[in-house]
């Protein structure tokens, strides 16, 4: 069958090569033609924590879709959305204590944006209206959540016509941090209408897979108080866990101004984002002046389906101790993958629930998702990158059968004319 009618993401439509078709999913095992499973490696873009099909989280689902699907947040009110915010509110750092809802990642980004300019307007500063982002960082392709991602293929098309963006470096090396702190700091010296500064904390996702120490992040917030620049934690890949930690701010030993959740949030149920502001922000935005209303409603903000499964999603990783499931993910991916070592390797990195080989060279990454398939695992590598976001109720069988792979590819799958 011809496959035009569909238009797929970040793919090149005429000639496209073969996409797997998925009739069934449990726990972390995709179905496909013919019966074939595949363990899935990479969790649908990272969202999918509890794996598929989850009993627990499906009954959330149709119980509530009983009492009710849908209804607008704008003037009504309901029971999953207020839930959730308060269960936000409780299980994030500090005074993160107010929630606005969107209906996916880049639209909390763009919302989180919009918050931080209009707090300072509130507070009377109309000037501050620049948002300062890391190298290699990716929020989402809407506009503005694009405009300040790094200099990477979502973006190259439409740089022409972006506005000039500043993007600070960040320091993968541990020994650069305070180079990239007074880079920042030099910048604040000549520019003053920074409203805030966003940022993946710790693990850059789709941008690089890259990891950076939280030094960098103590030491770059105590700049922004100082000049009044918030900071915001773009937690979509981050946030329930990745890291090894509920939320990635858990490494920091300071509370960021905005934060912004996705992905993981719904156990990949449904899209949905929040973005958590902390009470200092709120109050800007809490007054009887009408000109200080935050104007910004997606239709579907605080779905109640959706909150109902997020809710749930969250009991179950706190009841069941996920931590410690990751703890052991990333104990596993050390073991099995830090000592291997290939010529074409530029470096391996672990962290939580992800593991990275990064290549000297591009790597084919259909020859290499199809070796993947042969060998029963969903991978999709990209660029120069291979990866693993498992869902975190992998096995250690299950997991060490992704590792494998990824070896066997050097071993086996890769040659010469491959990369
Ligand atoms: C995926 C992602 C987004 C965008 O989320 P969507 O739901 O795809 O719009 C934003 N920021 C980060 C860090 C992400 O990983």
């Amino acid at each position: 069958m011809k496959n035009e009618t569909l238009w797929y993401p970040y793919t090149k439509m005429k000639n496209q090569n073969y996409f797997p078709k998925v009739s069934f999913a449990k726990g972390v095992y995709l179905t496909i033609e013919n019966n074939k499973k595949l363990i899935d490696g990479i969790s649908s873009w990272w969202s999918m924590i509890h794996g598929y099909n989850h009993e627990e989280l499906n009954y959330a689902l149709t119980t509530q879709l009983k009492n009710i699907s849908h209804v607008m947040l704008g003037g009504l009110t309901h029971e999953p959305a207020q839930q959730l915010a308060e269960k936000l509110k409780e299980i994030t750092p500090g005074d993160l204590n107010h929630v606005f809802f969107s209906d996916s990642g880049s639209v909390g980004v763009e919302v989180a944006l919009k918050i931080a300019i209009q707090y300072h307007i509130n507070k009377g500063n109309k000037n501050k209206q620049t948002i300062v982002s890391l190298k290699s960082g990716y929020h989402g392709d809407t506009f503005k959540a694009m405009e300040i991602s790094g200099e990477t293929a979502y973006r190259s098309i439409f740089s022409l016509i972006l506005p000039e963006h500043i993007a600070i470096d960040v320091p993968y090396k541990y020994e650069d941090i305070m180079e990239c702190v007074t880079k920042f700091e030099k910048l604040l010296e000549s520019n003053h209408n920074i409203a805030a500064l966003i940022v993946e904390p710790i693990m850059q996702g789709a941008g690089g897979f890259k990891i950076y120490d939280e030094v960098f992040l103590n030491e770059i917030s105590k700049i922004c108080k100082k000049n009044d620049i918030l900071l915001i934690f773009d937690e979509v890949a981050t946030g329930f866990g990745r890291t090894g930690k509920l939320f990635a701010a858990e490494w920091c030993n300071f509370t960021p101004d905005i934060m912004v959740l996705g992905k993981g949030l719904t156990a990949g149920y449904g899209g949905h984002a929040a973005t958590v502001v902390t009470d200092n922000v709120f109050n800007e935005f809490y007054s009887e002046d009408s000109s200080k209303i935050f104007m910004h409603g997606p239709t579907f903000m605080g779905n109640p389906l959706i909150c109902a499964v997020a809710l749930k999603s969250i009991e179950i990783f706190i009841r069941d101790n996920y931590i410690l499931k990751i703890k052991n993910i990333e104990n596993l991916l050390k073991n099995q993958l830090l000592n291997f070592s290939h010529e074409e390797i530029k470096e391996i990195r672990v962290k939580g629930a992800m593991a990275v080989i990064e290549l000297k060279n591009e790597i084919n990454t259909e020859k290499f998702k199809n070796f993947a398939i042969e060998n029963g695992i969903w991978l999709k590598p990209f660029g120069n990158v291979i990866y693993t976001m498992p869902p975190y109720i992998i096995n250690d069988d299950e997991l060490i059968k992704i590792t494998n792979t990824i070896k066997l590819w050097f071993s086996r799958g890769y040659d010469e004319k491959n990369i």
